[in-house]
């Protein structure tokens, strides 16, 4: 299961930049997540309550933000939104996209005591 290995190195994160901070107690983890990640994030939320229920993360309140996918479509010549990963152009019905947003994951905020 993937969403597991992604929460294990999402805590491996939030770990060392606590420590790095010379924190006990972390109080809130900000996500941001592309739709086209890949990424269920129910299931990535269900890894995280189980990894951080045993680390200095127990009581961190999760925010997930999610970054709307856009593309480049060749045959437009321009941006235009993705909601998945190989749909077609919303306006010419074209395959040819090149990713350009919403294909990443990352921690964007830890807050810690
Ligand atoms: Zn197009």
């Amino acid at each position: 299961m993937h969403e597991m290995a992604l929460a294990e190195s999402i805590l491996e994160v939030v770990e060392q930049a606590a420590r790095a901070q010379q924190c006990t107690r972390v109080t809130a983890i900000r996500l941001e997540i592309g739709t086209l990640a890949g990424i269920e994030v129910s299931a990535l939320r269900f890894g995280l309550e189980v990894v951080l229920a045993h680390s200095l993360a127990r009581e961190a309140r999760l925010d997930i933000d999610t970054l709307e996918g856009e593309g480049w479509c060749m045959r437009c010549s321009q941006n235009v939104p993705l909601k998945a990963l190989y749909d077609p152009c919303p306006s010419c019905g074209g395959y040819q996209i090149q990713p350009l947003r919403g294909t990443e994951m990352r921690v964007k905020e830890i807050l810690a005591l």
